[in-house]
């Protein structure tokens, strides 16, 4: 799948967005190595904290159907933002750990601008269970 059917898939994904207190709808697709793609979107909370990203909701979908690591190729986000979407530090943290490093992810907003990168990149020296080892 080329990274423009996958950033349009994340496009769609905004549909289902619950944001009614950001009114920023975020949108996220997760491509597996068979070619199934799981959808994610912003679900927020009045208690903010407890509100989930659009990333971690497509990544935890694919988990709940029993894909692992090793089957993720590719992440795209997007947004109707200014710049392109960038996943926040929570979310860097939970892929640094479930994504592999070098899995293209795709950051987009609506008018075309996308910039790829990899979680390596996006969070160098992540916190990891090595770190916990003594
Ligand atoms: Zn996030």
């Amino acid at each position: 799948m080329k990274a423009e059917s996958l950033i349009e898939k994340a496009i769609e994904a905004r549909k289902l967005s619950y944001s009614p207190y950001s009114k920023i709808a975020i949108g996220a697709a997760l491509l597996c190595k068979d070619g199934q793609v799981f959808m994610g979107a912003n679900i927020e909370n009045v208690s903010h904290s407890l509100s989930m990203c659009a990333e971690r909701s497509a990544l935890y979908s694919a988990l709940m159907h029993g894909y692992k690591k090793a089957d993720f190729v590719a992440l795209a986000i997007t947004a109707d933002t200014q710049e392109a979407c960038t996943p926040c530090g929570a979310c860097r943290q939970v892929f640094s750990e479930l994504f592999p490093k070098e899995g293209d992810i795709y950051m987009a907003n609506l008018t075309g601008k996308v910039f790829k990168s990899t979680i390596g990149e996006l969070l160098p020296f992540a916190f990891s269970k090595e770190g916990l080892k003594s």
